[in-house]
């Protein structure tokens, strides 16, 4: 049967309720510009985006990002929920999610989501090496992370996670330690977001002077990809790679971007993907024992930009790596996400030719 489409309504709740500054965020001087989230607006994007979506036999989901939300002043969480409520209690939506910090969980504050329909908590965790997270003024501690985790599970709200690839002084050890840890507090979902030095944050004079050297988009896509592995075999859903594009965090060479450094691209999550496809297929390759020289891949025709990754890099690096060409076939019936893989010629039928 075939899986219902998902929808989110992201609603952007920019810095309210924050009294931090982390050095890698420059939400207070993008929400300088952007005034408070009223009612009427949150309805009216909700209105919009349930008429833009396709398929009405849809999951459905109001989502608040940004910011802190629950760290707002109550009478306007209340405010906000209450608009969104009425969609989940009208069976027009499925269901709402709020992102927050640790520090601002609390059992009152949980009451007041569970009152209003939330199902999801999303913590914005970044690191779980109190030093990182000191480094980078983040103004919590990994305990925090993990009584506000264990609360949000005692009340059976769904848990997600989001953690930072490349803050200052984080190595990929460390990165694999944050992982480790959130594993044990059971988020059923993550975000992995990758830094990237946005303007007018204290990361951007850090990079400036040269004391932080942001990743390489190769490096973010390896380390993203090994985290990616450990959550998957856990059964953590990695729901995002990568920030979500806007005007603002957008390539860096257009005018109105934020973003001055770091390993941005406008389909990070995707190079990611197509990475773990290519780490695959080698697999595959390497298990038929036999120098091959060409192979075919039958593939879902969903799948097929995987399979050739971005830009080809998939193929082109299985040719000048290991001498391998690649022909695809498309076939409806191979079930999306797999995929099957023959042998058409060997070296040796190569080298008879
Ligand atoms: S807690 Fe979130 S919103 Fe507040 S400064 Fe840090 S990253 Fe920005």
């Amino acid at each position: 049967m075939k899986e219902k489409e998902q929808y989110i309504i992201p609603i952007f709740v920019p810095h309210l309720g924050c009294p931090n500054d982390c050095t890698f965020c420059n939400q207070k001087s993008i929400s300088g510009q952007t005034k408070k989230v009223t009612k009427r607006e949150v309805k009216e994007t909700i209105e919009e985006y349930l008429k833009s979506f396709k398929e009405q036999d849809s999951y459905k989901e109001i989502a608040f990002f940004g910011g802190s939300f629950t760290g707002i002043e109550i009478e306007k969480q209340e405010e906000l929920l209450q608009v969104a409520y009425e969609y989940v209690k009208n069976k027009k939506v499925d269901s709402i999610r709020v992102s927050t910090r640790p520090d601002y969980i609390d059992k009152d504050r949980l009451k007041l989501l569970k009152k209003y329909g939330v199902k999801t908590i999303e913590l914005g965790v970044q690191s779980t090496n109190d030093y990182i997270l000191k480094k980078c003024k983040r103004g919590h501690t990994f305990e925090d992370v993990k009584k506000a985790s264990k609360l949000i599970r005692r009340y059976k709200f769904e848990l997600g996670h989001q953690m930072m690839i490349g803050l200052p002084e984080s190595t990929k050890l460390d990165e694999l330690n944050t992982a480790k840890d959130l594993a044990k507090l059971k988020p059923k979902m993550v975000r992995l977001y990758p830094v990237l030095v946005i303007k007018n944050t204290e990361l951007e004079k850090e990079y400036k002077s040269g004391e932080y050297e942001p990743l390489s988009i190769n490096q973010a896509v390896e380390r993203c990809k090994e985290l990616y592995y450990f959550f998957t075999r856990r059964k953590i859903s990695v729901i995002r790679m990568g920030l979500q594009n806007t005007d603002l965090i957008s390539n860096p060479k257009n005018e109105k971007s934020e973003v001055v450094a770091g390993p941005y691209h406008e389909a990070f999550g995707q190079l990611v993907e197509d990475s773990i496809w290519y780490d695959t297929i080698l697999e595959k390759i390497k298990k038929f024992n036999v120098k091959v020289k060409e192979i075919e891949i039958i593939i879902n025709p969903e799948n097929v930009n995987n399979i050739v990754g971005h830009k080809k890099e998939n193929i082109q690096k299985l040719r000048e790596l290991y001498d391998v060409d690649v022909k695809i076939k498309q076939k409806k019936e191979i079930r999306p996400g797999k995929f099957e893989i023959k042998v058409i010629k060997t070296y040796t039928d190569f080298l008879d030719e």
